[in-house]
């Protein structure tokens, strides 16, 4: 099958639209027509290379030592076109929610209730399909990556069935595309990762789509204060309607202008990053603004070859704090992505409001170049 989908094909290059070659569907795996793909700003890691592993991993995973070139787009939602061999949990006209976290059901992670930790992650960055290790994707004759095993920038896409969460038909596509990754993923990384409780004082730092998650999920969870914090003073102003009750430009604003007030020098109970990208310095920014007994939630993506950080040692032991890590808010797709979806259904959960600008499958770049000069916050392609 002949379709149109965004591809970069070298580090920092642009999203490039191509027709592509799409074989039938193999075993275990399921062919998607795309409704909506959301634009994430993990794509942009990908095309920035902060997401690229080691060429010798890559060499390992993929036979070669590149990413590229890579269909991008890890958010979506879509309509089961027609399934593969033994594909017996999806039928074709069945809606559906990608997800960039595959969850296999059988590993030790997914057996124990963590399928956001499942072993086939290891296989999402970069390689051949999850089934058989050949290639389903090819531009010309060289054969596509595709961003975390899905590669929603495209008419329609070949996954294994593991990476793909029914929902029932009356929910809406399009937020499901929003809900598939970055709502989902700041909503937990409060909720559950976080572990906010009635009460709290919650700081959510970067507030674009992970971040809406977050401040609506500490919400939720009952905080008596959230303080959105992000230099762009647009999303700072949404970050208030989706239930924010505070909000400032820096993390120093809100240890001299808000919480001595607010927490009359406790400080937060939960920090949680969600900034665009996730670097050493903002740790011990978040950790600053913590309380005793605290937890600072590390939810953005940062470099792959990030390793340093900034954190004071005397602070974190003698203050009895934790810095968390989360991948997917720390709750199993299967799980978070149905019950989000009843929630905005409810009129619970604010979605449409993030959108901020739709999209064809031709003006990817555009749209990221909407979200690098902040005019966009969260911006989907309608397919
Ligand atoms: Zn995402
Ligand atoms: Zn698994």
């Amino acid at each position: 099958m002949r379709v149109r989908a965004a591809v970069v094909s070298e580090l920092n290059g642009p999203w490039r639209t191509e027709e592509i070659e799409i074989d039938e569907p193999h075993a275990g795996e399921v062919t998607v027509k795309m409704a909506f793909a959301g634009l994430c700003h993990s794509d942009e890691h990908l095309r920035t290379g902060d997401i690229s592993q080691d060429p010798a991993i890559l060499e390992l995973l993929s036979g070669r030592d590149t990413m590229f070139p890579i269909i991008g787009g890890h958010e979506g939602s879509g309509i089961v076109e027609a399934v593969g061999e033994g594909v017996t949990t999806f039928a074709p006209g069945d809606h559906v929610a990608v997800s960039f976290v595959p969850s296999c059901g059988r590993c030790e992670f997914c057996a124990s209730g963590r399928q956001y930790l499942c072993d086939l992650g290891a296989t999402t960055l970069a390689g051949p399909m999850i089934a058989d290790g050949t290639w389903r994707h090819h531009l010309g004759d060289v054969d596509l990556n595709r961003m975390a095993q899905l590669g929603t920038f495209s008419e329609s896409i070949v996954v294994h069935e593991s990476s793909l969460v029914r929902i029932d038909p009356w929910y809406d596509l399009r937020a499901a595309a929003l809900i598939s990754c970055g709502l989902s993923t700041g909503f937990g990384s409060a909720v559950t990762r976080g572990g906010v409780q009635p009460g709290d004082t919650v700081a959510v730092i970067g507030c674009g789509g992970v971040g809406s998650g977050a401040i609506q999920g500490a919400r939720h969870a009952g905080a008596r204060a959230v303080i959105a914090i992000d230099v762009n003073s647009s999303k700072v102003e949404r970050a208030l309607k989706l239930g924010a009750t505070h909000g400032c430009a820096t993390t120093l604003d809100a240890a001299f202008t808000i919480l001595p007030e607010l927490t009359r020098g406790k400080n937060c109970d939960v920090t949680i990053i969600t900034v665009g990208v996730l670097t050493g310095e903002i740790v011990e920014q978040a950790r600053a603004i913590t309380a005793k007994g605290g937890v600072i939630v590390a939810t953005s993506i940062a470099p792959y070859h990030q390793s340093t950080v900034e954190l004071n040692l005397f602070g974190l032991s003698m203050f009895n704090q934790e810095l968390r890590g989360t991948v997917f808010g720390s709750v199993s797709p299967r799980v978070q992505i149905p019950r989000l979806l009843r929630l905005y259904s409810e009129g619970a959960l604010i979605v449409d409001e993030l959108i901020t600008h739709e999209y064809t499958i031709d003006e990817v770049q555009r749209g990221y170049d909407d979200l690098a000069s902040g005019e966009n916050l969260r911006g989907v392609v309608r397919f």
